[in-house]
């Protein structure tokens, strides 16, 4: 039984971090969390409350009720003492939580809003205009069915085509949130050669704040990663796309992999090797499963044929610290 008083417990935990946040008479502490590791150890982004056992990461979203336990990850040599101060668990109810955020009365940021973003005016969908009258539209449509889409992939991706003049000769692939509300979408100019830097048209959203076609995810199942939207006329039905070849872990899809515990296929462009090293790193502190696929036969997912990419995609190995450190060690 612990009978350790609220300042007691606070000043034991402010031995072991270097810095923290404490307002007086407040049973809640900020303190960098061992979880995320930013490397600035001012990010105070866990919150520790002394009185209900409870912690919380308002950037990787780790919570536990058993403070020695964070204290082992923050310090080894002081976690039995933690036992003295702390209970290992208590039985606190879920929505306790939504109280101590609701308290919380420092300047945390507050989760952003995201830029509304409205569907391309004039989209039409391509599965329904493959015999169009007009000709732009066919061509668009053409587009997709020659970079290897059939038409259950046309249906799943929405793609879609819009005579518009901002939009026309391009094809348009739309993104969705979980709840189904267009968050995102790029097109992809089809007169354009893949050397062109305009070759796209991106909307403004952020691309870390949303997760691309979130819709189409089952994230119980295996999750496969590719890097740009078109790789996704390629890949198995249960994938997303990074909108670029980084996975920051403040990302949208980052922390939910590592909230659902998602198993993660990576399948980046061979030239990405070592960002692709980078997100397996990042995702296996987290306990995540990561396997790779062997991208080194083609330049680009997006210029595989389907057959390969599903043959690659059965082969991809599990990764674990040693296999890491090997593929690692084969970059130097
Ligand atoms: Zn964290």
């Amino acid at each position: 039984m612990n009978t350790k008083t609220t300042s007691e417990k606070l000043n034991f935990l402010k031995k072991i971090v270097l810095n923290y946040k404490n307002s007086k008479d407040c049973p809640e502490i900020a303190i960098w969390c061992p979880y995320c590791e930013n490397s600035n150890k001012n990010k105070l982004k866990m919150i520790v409350n002394v009185e209900k056992n409870l912690y919380h990461c308002f950037v990787c979203d780790t919570k536990g009720r058993s403070i020695p336990y964070l204290v082992k990850k923050l310090s080894e040599k002081y976690y039995s003492e933690s036992k003295n101060y702390f209970l290992d668990s208590s039985n606190q109810i879920k929505d306790e939580w939504l109280d101590i955020l609701n308290q919380l009365d420092d300047n945390e940021e507050k989760p952003e809003e995201l830029e509304k973003v409205e569907i391309p005016e004039g989209f039409m969908f391509c599965a329904l205009n493959l015999d169009a009258m007009d000709p732009d539209i066919r061509d668009v449509c053409n587009y997709a069915i020659n970079r290897g889409c059939d038409d259950h992939k046309m249906w799943l991706l929405r793609l879609g085509v819009s005579n518009h003049p901002n939009f026309r000769r391009s094809l348009i692939l739309p993104s969705f949130d979980e709840n189904g509300i267009i968050n995102f979408y790029t097109c992809r100019r089809i007169d354009a050669p893949t050397t062109d830097m305009y070759k796209y048209i991106n909307c403004n959203a952020s691309r870390v704040k949303i997760i691309f076609n979130d819709l189409n995810i089952n994230w119980k199942k295996p999750l496969t990663i590719v890097e740009g939207p078109l790789d996704l006329l390629k890949t198995n039905d249960n994938a997303t796309c990074l909108l670029g070849s980084s996975l920051p872990k403040d990302s949208a899809l980052f922390k939910k992999i590592v909230k659902n515990g998602t198993p993660v296929i990576l399948a980046l462009d061979k030239d990405a090797i070592s960002k692709t090293l980078k997100i397996a790193d990042d995702l296996m502190k987290y306990n995540i499963d990561v396997s790779l696929m062997d991208t080194s036969y083609e330049k680009d997912v997006g210029d595989m044929s389907h057959e390969m990419f599903d043959n690659l995609y059965q082969n991809s190995c599990k990764l674990d610290a040693s296999s890491l450190l090997l593929n690692k060690i084969s970059l130097i």
